[in-house]
C-alpha cells in the first residue's frame, strides 16, 4: 500500500475506532463542539485502552479550561509527592462570568441567619473521584464527565450547565493511584491477559490504594491528617456543595452499588433522618434508571454503611449535603475473568460515568429540595437541643501546649468555633457546626445495628488523650481564629550547669532527638525533682529531660545554641539552672537520672504486614518526630545486619516469611540489649512464636458438672452467620486503661486514665512479673463504640493493654492495641515514642510478685 493510502486508512481507523469508543460512552450527548478536545484526541488513546496518569488528567482538565468559558481550573493542594490537587469547574459560560454572585447567594443557605429565598439558584454539585488509589475506573470517568459538560450542546446538557455548578475533582489521591497506573500499565499485555493470576492484576505491597504514608484518604475527612484532605476541607468549607459524589471499586465479581446503604448501621445518630430516608430513595430512582438503561447490575441496601462521619461519602451529610457513595466491580488492569465472564476496564467506567451524569441530572431536577434540605440543616444546627443538655464543652491540658494545639487545629479545619477563657478553651454548642462538635466530643453505648464497615467510635477528644467536660452554661472568651502564636513558651536562657526539658509536651520527643542527633548528651529521670531554674522553682515530673553542660564533648556555647535550636523548631518548655542541687526529689547528679542513647529504629514492612499500621509509625516520625526510620523489606530479613538498630517495630502482620531460624536471629538481635516494640497482631505472633513467656486471656472453664457436650452444640440459621460472626469482631472502640505512672513507658501522663483504641481481639494475659503490665483495662473500661457482650467481660476486662517483657538481656514492648491508629492518636503515641526513646532503659526487675 502506497505511504499516503496508509495514512488515509489509518487515520480513518483512528477516527472511527475513536467514534466508536465515544460512542459506547456518550452518543446520547451529541452535537458535541468539535474544536473542543475529547479525552481520546488529547490523550492519544480511547479511555479505558490504559490507566492515564495524573499529572495528564491534570493536564486534560488544564487544556478544557483554556479552550472554552464554560470551564475553570483551581488547585486546591498538592500531595505528600508534590503532586496537584485539582477541581474543574464547569457550568455555562454565564454562569462562569457570575461565579462570585452565584456563590455569595449559595452561601446564604448554610447561614443560619439569613433567609435565603431564591431556590432556583443553580445548584452546587462536586463531582469526587478516586480516593482509592487501585481504584480507578472513576478518574477516567471524571475526564469523560468534564469532557461531556463542557463539549456538549445537547439540551440535556446546556440545561444541566444552566442550572448547575459542577466541581469535578478527579483524582483525590494521586499518590496511589499513580502508583496503581504504573503498575497496571507496566504488567499490561498485548494481547491482554484476563488471567487473574497474571502479575497485572496482583499489584505489589503495599499496593496503590492509600496515599504516600500508606494512609486510607477514605477516612480522613474527619481526622485531616494529610495534606489531600486538609486541602479538600478547606475547599469544602468554601463552597459546601448540595451533592457530592465518592466513587469506588469493589471486588470483580460483584456489580454495583449505589445508595440506600445499609438501613440500620447507615443511621448516624445526629444525622436528619431525611437524609437517608427521602434524599437518597429519591437519587436511587435516578441510578435505577440510568443503569437499568445500559443493562447494568446492581444492588442497594445490603452493605456498607455511613456511620463513620470521615467518609467521603458521610462527612458531606455533615455539612447539609446529599453524599453518595458508588462502588464498582473491579477489573483491576485492563480485564479480568469473572464468574460472569469478562470484566474489561471500560465497561467499569462507563458504569461510574453514567451514575456521574445520573447525578447531575437528579441533582439539577432536585434542586429546590437539595436547597431547602441544606438551609433547613443549618438552620436547625443553631436551634435544635441536643440530647445532654450541654450547651458546650470545656477543654485542654495544662502540661502540654502542643497537644492542645493540634486538637485545636482540628476544630478549626472542621469550621468550629473555639474560645479562650483564662486557662480553659471553650467550644459552645450553639453554632453552625453543633453536630461536628458532638462528633469530636460525645460517646455512644448504644447502636441499631452490632456490624459496622468500619471503626464505630470516634470521639475524637477522646484520641487526643483530651480531658474535657460537658457544661450547662458557658462563657466563652476570646474566640481563636487560628493555632498560630498559640503555644508560647518562655525562652530558654544560657545556663551553667545544665538544660530540663519537660517531657510532658507532646513535641518533647522531637526535641529531644534534634538535640540528639546533633550530638548532646541527655539523660531521663526516673523519678521526679524539683529545683530552681531560671523561671523560678519548678518541679519537674517522670521523663523530664536533663542536659548536663560540663560533661558534653561540645562547647557551653555550642550546647547553648542547640537547645535554642530545638526549642525554636518545636515550642517546648526548657528551662536552665545554674546547680544541682534540688530543692525536692532527685538532685541532678542522681543515679536515676538515666544517660539516653540516640534510637536507631527501623520498621519492617512488606508482604502479609499491616501497610496501615505500617505507615502509621512512619509518618509519626517523619512528620511529627522529624526523626528517620528504616523500612525494612521482610522479603530481605534473612540478609539484614540488624545490629544497626537498637529499636525494631513489628506491627500486625502474619510475619510467615520468618522461618525458625530467622526468628532466632530476631531473638538473638533482641536479647543483647535491644528493643523490639510490637504492636497488636505481632504482640500476638511473639507470643504465638513463643518468643515471650506470655499468655492470651482464656474463656474460663465451664465448671459445670454436666458432661452432657451435645447440650453445648449449637444450630443456627445459615443465612445469620456472616452478622453473627461480625457481631464478634472488634470493629473500632475506645476503651480506657490503667497506666503505672511511674513506669518509663508511661513518662510523660499525669494521669493513671487513659483511653486507648482497640480494632483487634488481641487479648494479652497480665504479665506474671509485678513489674510488667504497664497498662491494664480498669473495670469499667467501655469509653465509646461497640464491643460485644462476651469480648468485654471475658476477654478485655481481665486483660493488659501494655507489657514489657524480656528478651534475654533486651525485652519486648508488646501493645495490644494501635497507639498510633490513622495517625490521629495524640493520646498514645507517647507510649510508642516512649518505648522506642526509653525502652532500652526498661529493666525487668526479678523480685518475688
Ligand atoms: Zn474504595
Amino acid at each position: 500500500m502506497p505511504i499516503k493510502q496508509s495514512l488515509l486508512t489509518l487515520t480513518l481507523f483512528v477516527l472511527t475506532s475513536a467514534l466508536q469508543a465515544q460512542d459506547y460512552f456518550f452518543k446520547d450527548k451529541a452535537p458535541f463542539d468539535t474544536s473542543i478536545p475529547s479525552p481520546e484526541e488529547f490523550l492519544g488513546y480511547p479511555i479505558g485502552q490504559q490507566h492515564t496518569r495524573h499529572d495528564r488528567i491534570v493536564a486534560y482538565l488544564t487544556k478544557l479550561a483554556e479552550v472554552s468559558d464554560r470551564a475553570s481550573i483551581y488547585q486546591y493542594g498538592k500531595t505528600h509527592e508534590h503532586r496537584p490537587l485539582v477541581i474543574l469547574t464547569v457550568t455555562s459560560a454565564e454562569n462562569q462570568s457570575n461565579l462570585d454572585n452565584l456563590k455569595r447567594q449559595h452561601l446564604e443557605f448554610v447561614d443560619a441567619g439569613k433567609n435565603a429565598s431564591n431556590y432556583d439558584l443553580p445548584v452546587f454539585i462536586n463531582l469526587a473521584y478516586n480516593v482509592h488509589g487501585n481504584e480507578p475506573s472513576s478518574s477516567e470517568a471524571a475526564m469523560l464527565s468534564a469532557y461531556t459538560m463542557v463539549a456538549s450542546n445537547s439540551p440535556e446538557v446546556m440545561n444541566y450547565i444552566k442550572n448547575a455548578v459542577i466541581f469535578i475533582d478527579p483524582t483525590i489521591n494521586p499518590d496511589g493511584r499513580d502508583r496503581h497506573s504504573q503498575w497496571a500499565n507496566q504488567y499490561q499485555g498485548n494481547p491482554l491477559v484476563s488471567d487473574g493470576q497474571d502479575a497485572e492484576h496482583n499489584e505489589a505491597w503495599p499496593r496503590g490504594r492509600t496515599n504516600h504514608y500508606w494512609f486510607d484518604l477514605n477516612r480522613d475527612w474527619l481526622l485531616a491528617v494529610n495534606p489531600e484532605s486538609r486541602g479538600k476541607l478547606k475547599w469544602y468549607h468554601e463552597w459546601y456543595p448540595n451533592v457530592v459524589t465518592d466513587f469506588h471499586e469493589m471486588g470483580s465479581n460483584s456489580s454495583y452499588f449505589f445508595e440506600p446503604m445499609k438501613p440500620n448501621a447507615s443511621w448516624d445518630p445526629i444525622m436528619p433522618k431525611e437524609n437517608y430516608e427521602d434524599l437518597n430513595n429519591l437519587f436511587a430512582g435516578y441510578f435505577k434508571e440510568a443503569l437499568d438503561g445500559i443493562g447494568s447490575f446492581y444492588y442497594t441496601k445490603e452493605s456498607f454503611d455511613g456511620t463513620y462521619p470521615g467518609y467521603g461519602s458521610s462527612y458531606p451529610d455533615l455539612q447539609g449535603a446529599l453524599a453518595l457513595l458508588f462502588e464498582q466491580a473491579s477489573s483491576r488492569g485492563h480485564v479480568q475473568e469473572t464468574d460472569y465472564g469478562k470484566i474489561k476496564f471500560p465497561f467499569t467506567i462507563r458504569n461510574q460515568y453514567v451514575s456521574s451524569i445520573a447525578t447531575v441530572k437528579a441533582a439539577v431536577e432536585n434542586r429546590t429540595t437539595l436547597r431547602k434540605y441544606q438551609q433547613k440543616f443549618f438552620k436547625t444546627a443553631e436551634s435544635e437541643r441536643v440530647a445532654t443538655g450541654f450547651s458546650g464543652y470545656e477543654f485542654g491540658d495544662a502540661h502540654d501546649m502542643n497537644r492542645n494545639k493540634a486538637f485545636i487545629d482540628k476544630l478549626l479545619i472542621h469550621k468550629i468555633k473555639v474560645y479562650k477563657n483564662g486557662n480553659k478553651f471553650v467550644v459552645p454548642m450553639k453554632q453552625p457546626q453543633r453536630r461536628m462538635v458532638q462528633n469530636l466530643f460525645e460517646s455512644y453505648n448504644k447502636y441499631r445495628d452490632s456490624v459496622f464497615y468500619d471503626a464505630s467510635a470516634w470521639s475524637v477528644a477522646n484520641f487526643y488523650n483530651m480531658q474535657h467536660k460537658g457544661v450547662k452554661s458557658n462563657s466563652l472568651g476570646q474566640e481563636i481564629t487560628t493555632t498560630d502564636g498559640l503555644v508560647n513558651v518562655s525562652k530558654v536562657n544560657k545556663a551553667e550547669y545544665a538544660y530540663i526539658m519537660d517531657w510532658d509536651d507532646y513535641n518533647a520527643p522531637a526535641a529531644l532527638y534534634h538535640i540528639q542527633s546533633k550530638g548532646v548528651k541527655a539523660s531521663s529521670a526516673f523519678k521526679p525533682f524539683s529545683i530552681n531554674t531560671s523561671s523560678g522553682n519548678k518541679s519537674f515530673s517522670y521523663g523530664s529531660i536533663l542536659i548536663p553542660i560540663s560533661l558534653q564533648k561540645k562547647s557551653p556555647e555550642e550546647v547553648y545554641d542547640i537547645v535554642k535550636a530545638a526549642q525554636d523548631k518545636f515550642q517546648v518548655p526548657i528551662y536552665g539552672t545554674n546547680s544541682g542541687f534540688s530543692s525536692k526529689g532527685i538532685d541532678l547528679g542522681s543515679g536515676y537520672f538515666q544517660a539516653l542513647k540516640k534510637p536507631k529504629a527501623a520498621l519492617l514492612i512488606g508482604d502479609g504486614i499491616s501497610s496501615y499500621e505500617a505507615g502509621e509509625v512512619w509518618h509519626l516520625l517523619d512528620t511529627r518526630m522529624q526523626m528517620p526510620i528504616s523500612k525494612l523489606q521482610i522479603n530481605r530479613f534473612r540478609s539484614l545486619n540488624l545490629d544497626k538498630y537498637n529499636a525494631l517495630v513489628m506491627v500486625s502482620g502474619s510475619y510467615r516469611q520468618l522461618d525458625s531460624i530467622q526468628r532466632k536471629k530476631l531473638k538473638t538481635w533482641a536479647s543483647k540489649g535491644n528493643t523490639l516494640i510490637t504492636i497488636a497482631n505481632a504482640s500476638k505472633w511473639l507470643v504465638d512464636k513463643k518468643l515471650v513467656k506470655e499468655e492470651f486471656t482464656k474463656k474460663p472453664k465451664d465448671t459445670s458438672k454436666t458432661k452432657d457436650k451435645t447440650k453445648k452444640v449449637k444450630r443456627l440459621p445459615y443465612v445469620d452467620a456472616s452478622n453473627n460472626i461480625g457481631r464478634e469482631q472488634l470493629g473500632g472502640a475506645i476503651f480506657n486503661v490503667d497506666l503505672d505512672l511511674t513506669h518509663p513507658l508511661a513518662f510523660g501522663y499525669r494521669t493513671s486514665v487513659l483511653p486507648v483504641y482497640k480494632n483487634n481481639e488481641v487479648f494479652l494475659k497480665p504479665s506474671k512479673n509485678a513489674y510488667s503490665t504497664v497498662a491494664k483495662y480498669t473495670k469499667n473500661p467501655h469509653v465509646d463504640g461497640y464491643i460485644s457482650n462476651d469480648n468485654l467481660e471475658i476477654y478485655l476486662k481481665p486483660s493488659a493493654s501494655l507489657i514489657v517483657s524480656p528478651i534475654g538481656g533486651g525485652r519486648a514492648v508488646m501493645f495490644a492495641d494501635n497507639p498510633n491508629f490513622r495517625g490521629s492518636w495524640y493520646g498514645t503515641n507517647r507510649l510508642f515514642l516512649n518505648a522506642l526513646f526509653l525502652g532500652n532503659k526498661i529493666r525487668i526487675p526479678k523480685g518475688r510478685d
